[in-house]
């Protein structure tokens, strides 16, 4: 078979992409918010231009799926008839954005059989179809977390209607999606009938395969960008990401690219990069890298904690003593609760230099990105073993505090960054007047300590509010 026909095979025509993903019809008219009701009496907190707000007894009028209003109480009077809900001593954010997760992914090895190989259990076409079949399940996991947009960076072709299908919706996150990852490598990780990595194997694949993921709707194209020791194929490997930045520039789609070596991340740059979804973690970030991304104005998500939660899995560790699990549906839990058949390579490798030193130098690193005024997202590359959807947000935020950055630096990276790095700034992010209601209400300020984003009092999505009893599993 040939490569064109193979990636173009991977991309379902629209209209069977748009069937394929059917929003829950679950949704009461009332889950619709026609109303309009107050936030009132919290400390409002939001990172918006030209500096970070903090509006002491504040009111947040919503009206629909809208911010109507955002002030003190005299730019924002409470109108009459409006439900109140009563926010004093409790802090007033926008919603967290996780800016790297894959709804492809399970949050175990059953999504990652190239990891752990489960499938003899967990084949991995059923895990697809439920993962296909059912979001909505993480979509709760993030809300309930207080986490009201995602950016899916990579994944199987029907991730990418997503975007269409939860704009709207207030019992999901809003999601933006890649779709399929185009990869150096020809990775396995595929359906026989469908793909989500489409080799690079060729200048007019790549075009074909970008050209197509903008006409199915996706808001990015998404680059596995793995080095290579071979020479020849590394150079192929570059000229192949050329080929999609260039394409991706021509047709207006920012080029987001997963490289983790400090050269592949500069060529990434070169490429045109808008977004890193990982640290550099083999080498110091040198003037070059830094010199490249701020000519690009790209947004690093420095990815801390992912390795932590596959350490977890495959060690048999608690993962609840990172995050809480609460949020987390039965399943997953169970999954996550499981401990997996001793393997040496495994237990040698986290138990040796690698894993330590890489995350001193991811961190490392950030600091320098600090220092340079590099923009940081928060992204936590949930759906990986250990790393549920949701509630992993919390050790990510967390890592980063304790890598060096401020709490209210942390506070941008989890909102106006994450959105413009899903170039939904316009919509979310901020508590702007205009915007959409995706709020939460803490019970103290998350600009002075990370950790406090931890359980949200109220999360509104879209303008419908729920206590965060109401989004525990059921
Ligand atoms: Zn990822």
């Amino acid at each position: 078979m040939t490569t064109i026909a193979h990636a173009r095979r991977a991309l379902l025509p629209p209209a069977l992409l748009l069937s394929a993903w059917r929003p829950a019809p679950a949704q009461s008219p009332a889950a619709v918010a026609p109303v309009t009701f107050a936030v009132v009496g919290g400390t409002l907190v939001d990172a918006a231009s030209p500096g970070p707000r903090r509006i002491a007894d504040a009111v947040v009028v919503v009206r629909g799926a809208r911010i109507a209003c955002a002030g003190t109480r005299i730019q924002c009077p409470v109108p009459r008839g409006a439900r109140v809900i009563d926010a004093r001593g409790a802090f007033v954010a926008p919603g967290i954005i996780d800016a790297h997760v894959h709804f492809s992914q399970t949050g175990w090895v059953d999504g990652r059989p190239d990891a752990l190989d489960a499938r003899r259990e967990f084949p991995y076409d059923s895990t697809v179809a439920e993962l296909r079949a059912h979001p909505e399940v993480f979509g709760r996991a993030q809300l309930c977390a207080g986490v009201t947009s995602v950016f899916d960076v990579g994944g199987f072709p029907w991730t990418i209607p997503m975007a269409h299908a939860t704009s709207e919706r207030t019992d999901m996150p809003r999601v933006v999606a890649a779709g399929p990852l185009l990869s150096t490598i020809d990775h396995w990780l595929n359906l026989p009938d469908m793909r989500q990595f489409v080799h690079m194997s060729s200048d007019s694949v790549v075009r074909a395969a970008v050209r197509e993921q903008r006409y199915m709707g996706a808001s990015a194209v998404k680059v596995w960008y793995i080095a290579q020791a071979d020479t020849a194929l590394a150079r192929r490997g570059r000229a192949m990401l050329g080929a999609a930045g260039d394409e991706a520039k021509r047709v207006g789609l920012p080029l987001l690219v997963h490289a983790t070596d400090l050269a592949e991340a500069k060529e990434a740059l070169a490429a045109g990069a808008k977004v890193l979804v990982h640290s550099v973690d083999n080498a110091e970030l040198d003037d070059d890298f830094v010199r490249l991304a701020r000519a690009n104005h790209t947004i690093v998500i420095p990815t801390l904690t992912v390795l932590e939660g596959y350490a977890d899995v495959l060690l048999g560790r608690d993962v609840a003593a990172r995050y809480p699990l609460d949020c987390v549906d039965a399943a997953t839990r169970a999954k996550l609760a499981r401990r997996l058949p001793a393997n040496e390579r495994i237990t040698t490798y986290f138990a040796g230099p690698v894993p330590k030193r890489e995350r001193a130098t991811m961190e490392a690193n950030l600091r320098r990105l600090l220092r340079e005024g590099i923009p940081i997202a928060m992204g936590t590359d949930a759906g990986n073993p250990g790393t549920a959807h949701g509630p992993s947000v919390y050790r990510e935020l967390e890592a980063l505090q304790s890598a060096g950055m401020s709490a209210a630096a942390v506070f941008g990276a989890a909102t106006l960054n994450g959105a413009i790095a899903m170039g939904i700034d316009r919509d979310a992010g901020t508590l702007e007047a205009g915007k959409r209601a995706d709020l939460v209400v803490l019970q103290a300020d998350p600009t002075v300590d990370a950790a406090h984003w931890r359980q949200p009092r109220v999360v509104v999505r879209n303008g419908r509010a729920y206590r965060r009893e109401e989004l525990l599993p059921r």
